[in-house]
């Protein structure tokens, strides 16, 4: 199947942070990609602006370094590439300081969408948005792209908002979650909203429960410092995972459009309940001494370089949703650095048929529909048949596949990254993929009181060994309720 690439207007994207880390792994790679796809308009320019002083060439070997880097061999095409590097440029500015803004002006061009891609910490962005207009380089219909963290409480995203607010409008505003952007979330929308099939049992009659998991192989490593003032809570649950549970439990909105989707999310995390201390487990990874031929692994707290952390690598909830779809069903939210797998999924555990006519109760099965994100984005509904055979009527469990690469004839490297189908919808002005400032808000309002708990009661989050599951405790919170994790699988 191949898939229709509608070219988007002419635009000027300006990348904030456009030599950082971000920008080189996966904003610029994705933005050559969408070139080599037929979406990028032949007007359409890109410049980098940071701190660093270098030329467009410069930034042109940068630039082509990392997609050198990050995109496969396959699509390393020379002239592909000089073409697009073509439409690059770089201005150094500090957006604390004055200097290259005239510059960057004067490359603004009239009649192109202008975007800003804010890739640089949080506490820069009043500062761009102030210079952004005092030198008139944004206009009305300018759009700015913001990234995470969008605050660290209810306090600082209000403060963050109030202060986008005073240079752009709600409108003007992009929040990326990266998770928003990739195929199997937006897929999970055309399952729900596009198929008869669903919907009827999306709902406490017929849903025992949901899953939803993010694990990593991999530790803090280098970003030590910084994830030590965040923990799983700030860093995975109150954005990304809060975002997926939003799609699997709003409402239907009454159209495909930014408000109308963004309301329905809203409703959801208001009605999402306070989380008893008792349904929620931290952890933090131990370390592990050398052994034969096997290197020493460091624990958390000698990632982080403080033997006193209380900061959570691994976190466990018990979520519910107070409404009349979700009563009684829980949403087991669970993520973690140095699990067993690096693997993201949402399962939707349907219960048990009301009675079963074959009586093998011992091998029945319950129906799931499992999301995956990572590693290779996918859906499987598994179903109960026959076993095949003469061997009387037993029953087993099959998968039925719905994994994109396979059912798009791709090989999965064509599958857009999220990151670069987001930024295609900046350009074409489509918000309902981004964050409004009220879920952000919302959010962070249901987040609070649960971080509070633990700080007052001053919880030690419980260790766990590299390569497992996760705590002890987490399978509990599970067991406790007669139900069982998923098995952690890469
Ligand atoms: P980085 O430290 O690698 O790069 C920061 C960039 O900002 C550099 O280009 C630097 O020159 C520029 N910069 C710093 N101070 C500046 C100033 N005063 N004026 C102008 N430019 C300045 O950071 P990063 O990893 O690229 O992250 C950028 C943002 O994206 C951060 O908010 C981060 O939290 C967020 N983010 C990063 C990732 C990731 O994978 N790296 C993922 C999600 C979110």
């Amino acid at each position: 199947m191949v898939s229709r690439v509608i070219p988007v207007d002419p635009f000027d994207l300006v990348i904030f942070g456009g030599t950082g880390d971000l920008a080189r792994r996966k904003i610029l790679p994705g933005l050559y990609r969408r070139f080599l796809a037929g979406q990028m308009p032949d007007e359409a320019r890109i410049i980098g602006a940071a701190r660093s002083e270098m030329d467009d060439d410069a930034y042109r070997k940068f630039v082509s370094d990392a997609i050198e880097e990050f995109i496969p061999k396959s699509k390393h095409d020379k002239a592909q590439i000089k073409e697009f590097l073509a439409r690059l440029s770089y201005v150094a500015t500090d957006a604390q300081a004055e200097g290259g803004w005239e510059t960057l002006k004067g490359l603004m061009r009239d009649g192109v969408v202008r975007a800003f891609y804010f890739s640089v910490g949080p506490s820069l962005f009043g500062a761009l948005a102030e210079k952004l207009n005092e030198y008139g380089i944004a206009d009305a219909d300018s759009r700015i792209v913001v990234e995470k963290p969008f605050g660290r409480d209810l306090a600082s995203a209000r403060a963050l908002n109030k202060t986008l607010a005073e240079h752009f409008d709600e409108t003007q505003i992009y929040r990326i979650d990266h998770y928003l952007g990739k195929e199997t979330v937006q897929n999970l929308m055309a399952v729900r909203f596009a198929n008869s099939l669903f919907e009827p049992l999306w709902n406490a009659q017929h849903v025992d429960h949901v899953q939803i998991t993010v694990a990593e192989t991999v530790g803090v490593g280098g970003r030590g410092g910084y994830y030590d003032k965040s923990g799983a809570m700030r860093d995975m649950v109150q954005n990304h995972m809060m975002q997926l549970l939003c799609l699997i439990a709003m409402e239907p909105p009454y159209k495909f459009e930014p408000d109308a989707v963004r309301d329905e999310k809203l409703k959801v995390i208001r009605a999402l309940s306070p989380v008893p201390h008792e349904d929620i487990v931290r952890g933090q990874y131990r370390g592990r001494p050398a052994a034969q031929g096997v290197k020493a692994e460091p624990s958390y707290l000698d990632d982080v370089e403080d033997p006193h952390s209380r900061t959570e690598s691994y976190i466990a909830l018990k979520v519910g949703i107070a409404n009349w779809r979700w009563q009684g069903v829980p949403f087991y939210l669970r993520t973690g650095k140095k699990l067993r797998a690096r693997t993201s999924e949402i399962a939707i555990i349907f219960k048990e048929p009301p009675h079963s006519i074959f009586g093998e109760e011992d091998e029945w099965r319950e129906n799931v529909l499992a999301i995956r994100l990572q590693p290779d984005e996918g859906m499987t509904l598994s179903v109960m048949i026959k076993e095949p055979g003469p061997g009387g009527m037993r029953l087993t469990e099959v998968p039925l596949d719905m994994t994109f690469a396979d059912a798009l004839g791709e090989d999965g490297t064509d599958i857009p990254d999220a990151y670069e189908r987001l930024i295609m919808d900046v350009i074409r002005g489509n918000q309902t993929l981004f964050m409004r400032g009220d879920e952000v808000e919302a959010a962070w309002a249901w987040t609070d009181p649960i971080i509070e708990g633990w700080e007052e009661r001053g919880d030690r989050p419980r260790g766990y060994d590299p390569g497992s599951s996760g705590p002890e405790d987490a399978l509990m919170l599970l067991h406790r309720d007669g139900r069982r994790w998923r098995e952690l699988r890469g």
